[in-house]
């Protein structure tokens, strides 16, 4: 007698307390134009977003790993392709 492919079975998932790492390009310098107070954890920081929010690289990771689909925090465009400054 075999026990494979009972129905109901449930594939495995990843536990829901770790999150997917997500990993931030924050390359460009003026990302490190802040000098606030980080949005997330209210800690001081020199970095900021694309929309201009004070927050640590590290905090707006953690916050999109846990708001899968939102583009609050964004990577900056991969190097070598520059928007039209000719
Ligand atoms: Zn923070």
């Amino acid at each position: 007698m075999t026990t494979a492919g009972l129905p109901g079975t449930t594939p495995t998932r990843p536990p829901a307390t770790a999150p997917p790492p997500v990993s931030l390009d924050w390359h460009d310098g003026w990302h490190f134009t802040g000098g606030g107070r980080c949005v997330l954890c209210n800690r001081h920081t020199v970095l900021r977003s694309h929309a201009g929010e004070d927050v640590h690289k590290v905090c707006a990771e953690r916050w999109l790993a846990r708001n899968p689909g939102k583009d609050r925090f964004v990577s900056d465009l991969p190097r070598g392709r520059r928007r039209g400054t000719a």
